[in-house]
């Protein structure tokens, strides 16, 4: 059953949800679910297509929505190697990390905001909008809407038309997706730290689900200094540890991951911003998808209660709920300055290095050992 009591009008809808990626479904499925005519718009043809994250879950993530596990792969483990090739292996008991076959968990998450009763709109691009008596009027899509929510990513659309805040501070994250390759020990999330290559950030080699993921991401310098990550001289850089060179490539992705924490302010009346767009991504690891899940869930829930049970202001709650990274903001300023290699060789290996890498990985869940082949094993048939 829908709210809305002028369902008679097609193109009207108490929620327009703007970007059907991971805080835009989960957004609309809640809102769906509780009662509200719901429409999701995107400018990509289906669900799925252009992705461009590595699509790494922490073990949270999965809690937040249930992702079948069909599509998803566990890795135990984060072996992180120093500039001169050393390196050290992390776990924590019980914890884990998740590689996604990513387009086919949006096509999932396009399913379940389908049966939840969203209309899904493909191939719509959200330009301009505009407040008038309560509604929001899409221009060119012919939609109004009793509430805009803007799930439209780092660069939001929604965010410019509204005057609202913007991502200024980024990360450039550059991947490329290679057949399986036998050479990548699967239990290992594999993080290069490289001050000459990833200033900023890390390199990375993933075990996904039926391939390989390399990539890397930089951040800007210190005033602004413009940064590009260099793919080819990564790939050479790892070369002794996988030959991935010899592997056929599947697909190629890039994008700015923002790192400035939340944006200000994060909405005006009718219109609220949630995931990349309302800047809901950790200054320090650059994970996203998490908090797209459970803040775009919060955020969806947050509109169903204004609209239909005259609850709180969805803006006001959702600026006292988002996190506010206020050390992680921190420390990202510190490793977007990139120290140099001579002392992350000197350094990384020593007890509080090893301590802090712990911490960033899996922050308070203790370390250990971890016989990981269990992990991945198949329940066994009924
Ligand atoms: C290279 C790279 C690797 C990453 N790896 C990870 C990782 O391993 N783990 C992790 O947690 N995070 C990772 N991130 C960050 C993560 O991808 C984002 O935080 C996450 O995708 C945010 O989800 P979202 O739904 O807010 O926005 P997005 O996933 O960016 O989706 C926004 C959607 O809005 C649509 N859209 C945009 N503008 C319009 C418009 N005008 N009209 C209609 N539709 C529009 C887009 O087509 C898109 O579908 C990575 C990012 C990058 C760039």
């Amino acid at each position: 059953m829908r709210c809305s009591n002028d369902n008679r009008d097609d193109r009207l809808y108490d929620l327009v949800v703007v970007g059907a990626s991971f805080a835009g479904l989960i957004a609309a499925r809640a809102a769906a679910h509780r009662g509200l005519k719901v429409a999701v718009l995107d400018a990509k043809t289906e669900p799925g297509a252009r992705v461009r994250t590595t699509g790494i879950l922490v073990k949270e993530a999965v809690a937040e929505c249930d992702i079948p596990s069909t599509l998803t792969r566990k890795i135990p483990g984060v072996r992180l190697y120093a500039p001169n090739h050393q390196s050290m292996d992390l776990f924590a008991p019980g914890y884990y990390f998740l590689a996604t076959d990513t387009p086919a968990i949006m096509r999932w998450l396009a399913r379940e905001a389908s049966r939840a009763g969203a209309d899904l709109l493909f191939g719509a691009r959200f330009d301009t909008a505009t407040l008038a008596d309560d509604f929001v009027h899409l221009h060119g899509l012919d939609l109004k809407a009793r509430y805009l929510l803007g799930a439209d990513g780092a660069k939001s659309r929604v965010a410019k038309t509204f005057g609202l805040g913007r991502n200024t501070e980024f990360l450039i994250g550059m991947e490329t997706e290679f057949e399986e390759s036998p050479t990548v020990d699967p239990d290992f999330l594999h993080c290069f730290v490289d001050a000459s290559l990833a200033p900023g950030y890390l390199g990375w080699v993933v075990p996904g689900v039926g391939l390989t993921q390399a990539g890397l991401a930089v951040s800007d310098g210190p005033f602004g200094m413009k940064r590009k990550p260099d793919f080819d001289s990564f790939l050479k850089r790892i070369d002794s540890h996988f030959a991935l060179w010899n592997c056929e490539v599947k697909a190629k992705r890039s994008g700015p991951i923002p790192c400035g924490g939340l944006v200000h302010p994060l909405s005006t009346r009718r219109v609220l911003l949630t995931g990349d767009a309302a800047g809901l991504v950790s200054p320090l690891t650059a994970g996203g998808i998490r908090l797209a899940f459970q803040y775009g869930r919060r955020a969806g829930a947050a509109i169903s209660e204004y609209l239909q049970d005259g609850g709180a202001d969805p803006g006001a709650l959702m600026a006292r709920e988002y996190p506010g990274f206020g050390l992680k903001s921190w420390m990202r300023r510190a490793w977007s300055a990139a120290p140099p290699n001579a002392l992350l060789n000197a350094t990384l290996f020593t007890p509080p290095m090893r301590a802090l890498a712990q911490w960033i990985y899996f922050q308070k869940r203790g370390s250990g050992e971890c016989s990981t082949r269990a992990l991945n094993a198949r329940p066994a048939q009924r």
